[in-house]
């Protein structure tokens, strides 16, 4: 991984190779990191706000004596200073943080938030790797240790195939407007029904269906958003889709700009008035 960062990137790259990480483990990472980290004295630590990411970061801020800036999804530079953007009253607003906290700046990243920077040089960075060895007395202070691993049940692969997906969110109201949602996929050859969150939360729909940072991650031909508002961890598991609907009732809902065609109605209303005109022609 290092190597290929450090070519298709030009940056020079750090890879870590510690035996007792085979699997992910909080405490050995931060115990690592502060090690290295304290060689490398880095101005800021950069961390994908995935469940691994958000699970490690607070601990390894508070090793460094610094202050964990979390869910960041915009960074900008005001009079010399940085400014962190994040996500906040269910995705609408967003918060502006200035660090007071000092050096070094540890900031966990929303995934999709930022574009790939893609060097154009052809001149690779250089790597170098860093072999770690527990002293056995470290390792049994260790407070969590890895007993098995499970395959999570019920990945969807009917969402992972398919060319489409209508997925559906807090704006179809109530559970029994999901049978409306799978009418409309029927509509298609080869489409799947997927969910944002909440949907999963409520019970109203099976956890297989879920899409998003903590769901699956998609790529269809055309995904349909019906009443879903695009929080930074929706469009985590959806942003590589290649065409988007938007069905929406708000005009300003933020899944607008991520969307190719948008579609401001009353989602159950848009579908029925879809399926009688479908219902009529066949
Ligand atoms: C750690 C973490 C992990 C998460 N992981 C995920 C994840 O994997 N996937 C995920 O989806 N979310 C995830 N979430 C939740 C996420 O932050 C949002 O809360 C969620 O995506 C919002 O779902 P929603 O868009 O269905 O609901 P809302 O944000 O409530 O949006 C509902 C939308 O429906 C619209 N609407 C309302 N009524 C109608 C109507 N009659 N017709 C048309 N439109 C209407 C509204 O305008 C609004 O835009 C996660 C959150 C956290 C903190």
């Amino acid at each position: 991984l290092a190597r290929k960062l450090a070519e298709e990137t030009g940056i020079d790259t750090i890879g870590v190779k510690i035996a007792e990480l085979e699997t992910y483990n909080s405490d050995l990472y931060i115990y690592c990191l502060k090690k290295l980290l304290k060689q490398l004295n880095p101005v800021h630590i950069l961390i994908a706000h995935t469940s691994q990411g958000r699970d490690f970061a607070p601990g390894l801020a508070l090793e460094l004596r610094t202050a964990a800036i979390s869910g960041v999804n915009d960074i900008r530079s005001e009079k010399n200073e940085l400014i962190y953007s994040r996500p906040t009253f269910n995705n609408n607003k967003n918060m502006l943080l200035r660090p007071t906290a000092g050096l070094p700046q540890l900031i966990t990243l929303l995934p999709g938030s930022f574009k790939a920077n893609i060097a154009k040089t052809k001149k690779p960075g250089t790597v170098e790797i860093h072999e770690i060895n527990f002293a056995p007395a470290t390792y049994k202070k260790n407070r969590i240790r890895h007993r098995q691993s499970r395959q999570r049940s019920g990945e969807n692969q009917a969402l992972k195939k398919a060319k489409i997906i209508i997925s559906a969110g807090r704006g179809i109201k109530k559970p029994e407007n999901l049978e409306s949602v799978f009418k409309f996929a029927q509509c298609f050859a080869t489409a799947a029904v997927g969910a944002s969150r909440p949907l999963v939360d409520m019970g109203w729909i099976g956890y297989q269906h879920q899409v998003g940072i903590t769901g699956a991650t998609v790529a269809p031909e055309i995904y349909i958003a019906c009443g879903i508002s695009g929080s930074s961890q929706h469009l985590a598991g959806m942003k590589n889709s290649d065409f988007v609907v938007a069905i929406n009732k708000n005009p300003q809902a933020p899944i607008f700009r991520h969307a190719d065609i948008c579609i401001n109605a009353e989602v159950i209303e848009f579908i029925e008035i879809f399926l009688t005109k479908i219902e009529n022609t066949v």
